[in-house]
């Protein structure tokens, strides 16, 4: 049985104040409405999403779904001039996919939790329609128009209604064409069309955004999930004739050379290739690769420039990274300040958060025998 969601976005949010609608603002590192469409693109209970955003906003939407395309995310349509227009248009737009149920979902709602979608999908094999809502704990209080007299109201009959709300399609596609007027939600118009809706338990987590302080709890609530990625890199290059060394973008004279495609900075590739891995696409051999030509003598700044571009559009930053030289000779020691310098400047972080160090191989192995320089480093990213 198909369920799709429709997920309305096609609101100004000018409660907020904000340049643009409040669904494209980033909370923590990820757009409001990126966190919603993930909601449910990653739920086992939901096969299909259609968007229905506003005609001014198919850049931020684009921008806000890059991430997520898959069969799954509909091309989204354009809304009308009023909540109810726009879910119809969503509604109809789904009609060739023929769902047996759908949800309809505020973008505004980025927290909603798995279980609640999972039990408004559920409450549909027994009921028309159904909704999360949460009881209410406050006394309450009517006024009247001048304030002069308060009336107290039961609070126990009365329910906090929250999305999203769930129909059987059919049913609901019926109720929208049948309505006229106004209402607040899609519950009004099945209920006003004689559906039956049952209420979910719903969810503090699943609060609207509405107000500065929404946003602001909202940013508390996604600082919890910060990306951080840490990625390790090991390099070696054998010695050859030469007379000087190239570790991290530092030349140090040496009666030899190491033997590379490029300047062999052995250093450098470890830090390149900790980056890369840190985000997964590959290494340093995949991105410049020793049988192209163009890199023969290159001095390796070029990588782990596009090693730290990569960094920046993928929307991180470096924290920290750490690197250690294992080599008998030549000394690393008088040299680790300058290099820390020289890779601040390429990174473009502070000098503090990079650390370079060097140690032997008390004489074992193919370092201790003077062969060649390994390098190893660590590197992590933090989510901006
Ligand atoms: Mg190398």
């Amino acid at each position: 049985m198909k369920t799709a969601a429709i997920i309305v976005a096609a609101g100004r949010g000018t409660r907020l104040g904000a340049e643009i609608p409040k669904q494209y603002l980033p909370v923590g590192r990820v757009r409001i409405l990126t966190r919603t469409l993930a909601l449910f693109l990653n739920h086992p209970d939901i096969d299909l999403v259609q968007v229905v955003i506003h005609p001014d906003d198919r850049i931020l939407y684009d921008a806000s779904a890059e991430s997520l395309q898959c069969p799954a995310l509909l091309p989204p349509v354009l809304g009308g001039t009023s909540r109810v227009q726009s879910v119809r248009f969503g509604l109809d737009a789904l009609a060739r996919h023929a769902p047996a149920n759908v949800l309809i979902h505020d973008a505004a709602r980025p927290f909603c939790p798995n279980e609640v979608i999972g039990l408004v999908v559920a409450a549909l094999s027994t009921s028309s329609g159904a909704f999360p809502a949460l009881p209410i704990v406050d006394a309450l209080w009517r006024t009247t128009d001048t304030n002069t007299s308060l009336t107290s109201e039961d609070r126990k009959m009365l329910w906090r209604a929250q999305t999203p709300q769930g129909f059987r399609y059919g049913d609901i596609c019926r109720a929208h064409a049948n309505h006229t007027g106004s209402v607040d939600d899609d519950v009004g118009i099945a209920v006003a069309n004689g559906l039956e809706v049952a209420i979910v338990a719903g969810s503090e987590q699943n609060f609207k955004i509405t107000t500065s302080a929404d946003l602001e709890r909202a940013g508390q609530v996604a600082g919890t999930d910060m990306d951080v990625r840490t990625g390790n890199g090991f390099d070696v290059h054998a010695f050859t004739e030469g007379d000087a060394v190239t570790l991290n973008g530092i030349k140090i004279p040496f009666e030899r050379s190491l033997a590379g495609h490029s300047d062999a900075d052995v250093g450098m590739h470890a830090i390149t290739d900790a980056i890369f891995g840190a985000l997964a696409e590959g290494d340093i051999g995949q991105w410049f690769p020793p049988s192209d030509q163009q890199w023969k003598g290159a001095a390796s700044e070029i990588f782990l420039a596009k090693a730290v571009e990569r960094v920046r559009e993928r929307g991180f930053s470096i924290s920290n990274l750490d690197c250690t030289l294992i080599c008998e000779r030549p000394k690393i020691g008088p040299h680790c300040s300058a290099m820390r310098q020289e890779l601040a400047r390429i990174c473009e972080i502070e000098m503090s958060r990079i650390s370079v160090k060097a140690t032997t191989s008390e004489r074992l192995g193919f370092t201790g025998r003077e062969e060649g320089i390994a390098a190893m480093a660590t590197v992590t990213l933090v989510g901006n």
